[in-house]
């Protein structure tokens, strides 16, 4: 006879899978502030306010004038791969908005106990959701403006390792700021304001010029040593900034790429951007480099990395080659022959 052995393999409980899957998406406070302020953008808020307290493991509040949500649809919302973005998988094809996968707020609340206030434009009352780790606690009416503020309080309480993990307050809302930087670079039509332990420590200028940002992120200094990129093809268009061959850092926190909206890291493009330079670099140093690229959707797909930090791009030796000839462009145009003084 056949013996069956006994089975080691169980099948997790959901609240269980949730908290590991939220690990991959929730790694720090500045997650849960990115995932938050992307909804804010994808519900076309114009005004979206982030409030820290502590380093971010007692409470973030997000509060946006966006188109806010159903009271179904509040209800609705942290159900795991619960989404109004996509449909279906061809959906994955053309995707524009930040979030698809309906996956942020089931994390979020998985680790922390949050609250939802929310209230679409048509419709009278609004809409309270309380959440934990352990499920949803109460629904309510409640009063409130248009758009929807979220809070998340006591971040990790249930993954107490997770909570170990995480670095000094000081790196964290290093990570916030840096976060709520970038996606203000990156919508800069979105007016946003981060509030630290009660102080502004950030807000962004509701101009529509990249500039104007990265004057008001990076300083005057900064700015001032930067030419204007502009390139245009059949497959995509960038435009942006990159420093002359003189403003150089050691590490990459003065690049800064986003494709479609999203703020992305990319070995790929930022090697393409130095090799732009030639030799005017000096060794193991990085120039400045702020770049929108706009591609057809077809040719991106974010659905690679947990966070979507990473994306994968069709035609990936083509794009190269245009960052290279663009980077070549914009500093030529820039001034970047030392002048030669000539004496007669
Ligand atoms: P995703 O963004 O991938 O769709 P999320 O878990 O982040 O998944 O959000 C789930 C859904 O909740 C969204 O698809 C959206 O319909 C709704 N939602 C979340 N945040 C907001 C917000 N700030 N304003 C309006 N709707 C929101
Ligand atoms: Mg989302």
């Amino acid at each position: 006879a056949c013996d069956i052995g006994t089975s080691r393999i169980r099948l997790l409980d959901e609240s269980t899978i949730n908290k590991i899957a939220a690990g991959e998406v929730i790694e720090r406070p500045a997650s849960v502030v990115k995932e938050l302020i992307e909804n804010s953008v994808d519900a076309h808020a114009s005004e979206v306010r982030v409030e820290i307290g502590g380093y971010g493991t007692k409470s973030i509040l997000v509060v946006d004038n966006g188109v806010g949500m159903s009271h179904t649809d509040a209800s609705l919302a942290f159900k795991k791969h619960a989404t109004s973005k996509i449909n279906t998988i061809e959906d994955l094809d053309r995707i524009l908005t930040m979030g698809f996968r309906g996956e942020a707020l089931a994390s979020i609340a998985s680790v922390a106990k949050v609250e939802l206030v929310t209230r679409q434009e048509d419709s009278i009352g609004g809409t309270k959701v309380v959440v934990d780790g352990s499920g949803i606690r109460n629904i309510s009416s409640a009063g409130t403006a248009v758009g929807t503020s979220i809070l998340v309080n006591d971040l990790f309480y249930s993954t107490p390792a997770r909570k170990k993990y995480l670095k000094s307050a000081r790196t964290e809302l290093s990570h916030i700021i840096d976060v709520v930087s970038r996606n203000s670079l990156a919508h800069s039509d979105v007016s946003f304001t981060l509030v630290i332990d009660g102080k502004v420590s950030l807000r962004s200028p509701s101009s529509a010029k990249m500039l104007d940002s990265i004057v008001h992120l990076y300083g005057a200094d900064v700015a001032r040593s930067l030419v204007p990129l502009e390139y245009e093809s059949d497959l995509l268009t960038i435009s942006g900034y990159i420093s002359k061959p003189e403003l150089t850092r050691s590490g990459k926190d003065l690049q800064v790429f986003f494709i479609n909206g999203r703020s992305i890291f990319s070995n790929q493009i930022s090697n393409a951007v130095r090799l732009g330079y030639y030799t005017l670099l000096p060794k193991g140093r990085y120039p400045a480099a702020f770049l929108n690229f706009i591609i057809d959707p077809v040719n991106v797909d974010v659905n690679v990395h947990p966070a979507k930090r990473e994306v994968r791009l069709s035609h990936e030796k083509e794009i190269e080659a245009m960052v290279i000839s663009a980077v070549e462009d914009a500093l030529g145009r820039g001034s970047l022959v030392p002048e030669v003084q000539v004496r007669k």
